[in-house]
C-alpha cells in the first residue's frame, strides 16, 4: 500500500486548517511541499498526490473532494467529512436551536429559483423554530458565525450556499430535497445559483459559470435542451477556466 510522505502530510495538514482552497492554490501547495521534502512533482500530478492521500484517509471517513463555485466557477478542493449524512458534522461546532436554523436557512436557499435567501426571510423563519427560538440578535450574530466558517456566503443581505457547504453537504441535500434539488444540465452537478430556462416544459438549470461557459461566442444563445431562445443577459467571468474538469 502506498505509504504518506512527508510531503502528502504537510499537504493535509494545511488542508485541515483551511478546510478548502481553490485550484490555483492546490497546485502551489502541492509543489511547495514536493519541493520542501525533495520529492519529485509534475504539472498535473496534483490529483493522483490528492488520491494517495485519500486512500489514507478513507478509513478515517474523511476526502479531500473537488467541486466548482457557484460563484466564480473555479475548482475547489475541500477537505470533507464523509461519515455523516447530515448536518449533525457541525454539531461540535453548533447548538442545537442553531443547527435548526442553519436547516431553515437551507431549506430556504434551496426551495428558492436563484439559490437566496435574504436575511429578512431567515429571521422570519425563527418563528417556527421547534427549538429554543433565537433572537434576532444572535440569529445576525449565527449567520455572521456561518459565514466565518464558509458555510454560507453573503452579499448585500442575501446568503447563498458556499462552496464548501456544496461540496461537502451535497449527499445530505440530494436526500432531503430530492424533489426540489436540480443538477446543472452542462457540468450535471447540484445547481442552485444559476439561469433557468423559461420554457415551463423544459424548465432545465445552468450554473451563471456554465452559462458563460457555454454561450461564449454563440450569437443566438438557445436552451442546450430544448432550443428555445434563452433570454436570459449572458454573464461574464474573468479568467473562467476555459473547461471543468470533474
Ligand atoms: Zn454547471
Ligand atoms: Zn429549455
Amino acid at each position: 500500500m502506498t505509504q504518506l510522505g512527508d510531503s502528502h502530510r504537510r499537504f493535509l495538514q494545511t488542508m485541515m486548517g483551511v478546510r478548502i482552497i481553490d485550484e490555483l492554490e492546490a497546485k502551489k501547495l502541492y509543489q511547495h511541499c514536493c519541493e520542501t521534502y525533495k520529492m519529485h512533482w509534475t504539472a498535473d500530478g496534483l490529483d493522483p498526490f490528492i488520491e494517495t492521500i485519500n486512500l489514507k484517509l478513507q478509513p478515517m471517513f474523511m476526502q479531500v473532494k473537488k467541486g466548482m463555485s457557484e460563484e466564480n466557477g473555479h475548482q475547489y478542493y475541500a477537505l470533507v467529512n464523509t461519515t455523516e449524512t447530515d448536518i449533525t458534522r457541525m454539531s461540535s461546532d453548533y447548538a442545537d436551536n442553531e443547527l435548526e436554523l442553519f436547516r431553515k436557512t437551507m431549506d430556504l436557499i434551496v426551495g428558492s429559483e436563484r439559490g437566496t435567501a435574504s436575511s429578512t426571510d431567515i429571521l422570519n423563519s425563527t418563528d417556527t423554530m421547534t427549538s429554543k427560538r433565537m433572537k434576532k440578535s444572535e440569529t445576525e450574530h449565527l449567520l455572521t458565525r456561518l459565514v466565518q466558517d464558509k458555510w454560507l456566503c453573503e452579499k448585500r443581505g442575501e446568503y447563498t450556499l458556499s462552496t464548501r457547504c456544496i461540496i461537502e453537504m451535497e449527499p445530505y441535500i440530494r436526500t432531503m430535497y430530492p424533489d426540489q434539488v436540480k443538477m446543472c444540465h452542462i457540468c450535471h452537478n447540484v445547481a442552485f445559483q444559476c439561469q433557468i430556462c423559461e420554457n415551463p416544459t423544459c424548465g432545465i438549470k445552468i450554473h451563471n459559470p456554465c452559462v458563460a461557459r457555454y454561450f461564449k461566442g454563440r450569437m443566438e444563445p438557445q436552451c442546450p435542451a430544448c432550443n428555445d431562445f434563452w433570454p436570459h443577459e449572458i454573464p461574464e467571468f474573468r479568467g473562467l477556466p476555459s473547461q471543468s474538469k470533474k
